[in-house]
């Protein structure tokens, strides 16, 4: 038995790898569902992989890992959009760092780039800063929605017979004969042979409860502006010369609609500290204005929020063998979203079967492929009155901002929604502009109702987060 420990994108995109061969393999998350920390709140980048530091281990495995989305994202039925990106210089002196790029990519083996110039980047972008001079531009950069791809990879996980198990929290381990015996909170354990902790945020802390140490992870904030996906900016992604500590307030495009302005990058002491702070809003706002002048903050934006990354002061991913049959997945700050499906074959090829020397039987039956869990929001009325004719619920709508029937909402129970979150991240209702101001109460009486518990009962996520404290009429 395998446990795989966090259930982000890595954890399970590495679970996904391991059960291709001929092992038991279960993934255990402290959260209520896949994706609920770093890689929920992240700018959704498939980066080019040409700017990662020659020879670590990031350089290594994000350009291999863009290269293998397009698969992934059939396989798993996620959308990819390769949006590319330009990285654009206001002066001469900018023109440098652009030049050191060329240099880094060509060293990372990327191909993929181009140095663009007036006309016709005016054409490409003609709404970003016309101070722009110039832009290296990598065509394979692209977006996706970071908790999908963990979601859908746990999906697939189960369908090919692993397990899930949310709201564990691993809080201690014993070893007893040559086999894990892993703790969680509510008394609740699992013997396990080999351990994968793929913890993020915490994953410096996992590796202690096994006896090793691995590089400290200390927070770097990084907040952002939601905007309205009426607000049409630009078409690829658009990145200032980065500073030292982050590749700097980005403006780029969202899957789902909308953009995203920020992140910035603030180094943090707690890794529950995901507030916002006026210095840093107005740091974006100021930052995101000099990429693309016409943004209008007051009038565009939806929401703000914060994520956080796990940072090391080595600056690299850490992913290596512990005392024992476990492998400690840390320090995996950006590009880890870009890089987990290579992180996954690299934790698989050259940590278990080489360095542990596990021998590992590919199955014949392994099923790489997951439906879609797209909603129905065509523009095309026809469409519509179609679907509604086979079934009245589609037509209708729970959340008007993100067009979300009821029967798309139901359509997410059977499939494994329980929550008031896990409807918002599978389904995009109450993500919109309302915040989930008109639906939250709807969401909760469907939920109630087919799941047949109280209203009362239903949470927005984790144990003990209820959202109606005494009876109401809904
Ligand atoms: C602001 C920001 C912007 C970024 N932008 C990009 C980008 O555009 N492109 C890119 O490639 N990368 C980006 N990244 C990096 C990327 O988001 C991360 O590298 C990636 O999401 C890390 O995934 P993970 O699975 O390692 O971590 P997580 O998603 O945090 O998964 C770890 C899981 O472990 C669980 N866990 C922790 N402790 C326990 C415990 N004791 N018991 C049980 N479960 C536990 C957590 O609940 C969590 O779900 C960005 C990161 C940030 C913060």
């Amino acid at each position: 038995m395998i446990a795989v420990i966090g259930a982000g994108v890595v954890g399970t995109l590495i679970a996904r790898e391991l059960i291709k061969y001929e092992k038991d393999v279960a993934i255990f998350d402290e959260k209520s569902g896949p994706g609920r920390m770093v890689s929920k709140a992240n700018s959704g980048i498939i980066h080019g992989g040409y700017d990662d530091t020659p020879n670590t281990l990031r350089a290594k495995l994000s350009y291999k890992g863009n290269k293998m989305y397009d698969e992934l994202s059939k396989d798993l039925s996620f959308d990819l959009k390769r949006c590319g990106s330009h990285v654009v210089a206001f002066e001469e002196e900018d023109l440098e760092y652009i030049n050191s790029l060329v240099e880094k990519a060509i060293k990372n083996g990327v191909e993929e780039y181009q140095i663009i110039k007036g006309e016709t980047l005016k054409k490409m972008e003609p709404k970003v800063n016309e101070d722009i001079i110039a832009s290296f531009y990598c065509p394979i950069a692209g977006i996706v929605n970071p908790w999908m791809v963990a979601h859908q990879a746990a999906r697939n996980v189960e369908m090919n017979g692993g397990k899930l198990y949310f709201n564990k929290k691993l809080i201690d381990v014993e070893m007893n004969d040559k086999r894990y015996l892993l703790k969680f909170e509510d008394d609740f354990e699992f013997e396990a042979d080999i351990v994968i902790n793929a913890a993020g945020l915490y994953a410096d802390e996992i590796a202690k409860l096994f006896g090793d140490e691995v590089p400290k992870i200390y927070p770097v904030k990084g907040e952002y502006y939601l905007t309205k996906p009426e607000f049409k900016y630009v078409n690829s992604i658009i990145f200032p010369i980065p500073n030292k500590i982050s590749k700097g307030c980005l403006v780029v495009p969202v899957i789902d609609g909308g953009f995203l302005i920020g992140p910035n990058a603030q180094e943090i002491r707690d890794k529950k500290d995901f507030s916002n702070t006026n210095e840093g809003l107005s740091e974006i706002r100021e930052k995101g204005l000099k990429l693309v002048p016409e943004i209008n903050y007051r009038q565009d934006s939806v929401k703000t929020f914060a994520g956080l990354r796990p940072e090391t002061a080595e600056k690299d991913f850490y992913i290596g063998k512990g005392e024992g049959n476990v492998v400690h997945v840390s320090g995996i700050r950006s590009p880890g979203l870009t890089a987990a499906p290579a992180i996954a074959q690299y934790v698989v090829d050259e940590i278990i079967k080489k360095e542990m020397n596990t021998k590992f039987l590919k199955r014949q039956d392994f099923n790489p492929k997951v439906d879609s869990f797209r909603v129905f929001n065509e523009e095309d009325i026809d469409l519509w009155n179609e679907r509604i004719e086979n079934d009245p619920e589609a037509g209708e709508l729970v959340c008007f901002c993100n067009k979300v029937s009821k029967k798309d909402i139901k359509a997410a129970i059977k499939k494994g929604a329980k929550t008031l979150e896990d409807i918002k991240f599978l389904t995009g209702a109450s993500f919109g502009e309302c915040q989930g101001s008109y639906c939250s109460s709807k969401i909760v009486k469907i939920l109630a109702e087919e799941l047949n518990k109280k209203p009362e009962d239903i949470v927005m996520n984790e144990k003990g987060t209820w959202i109606i404290d005494s009876e109401v009429r809904l």
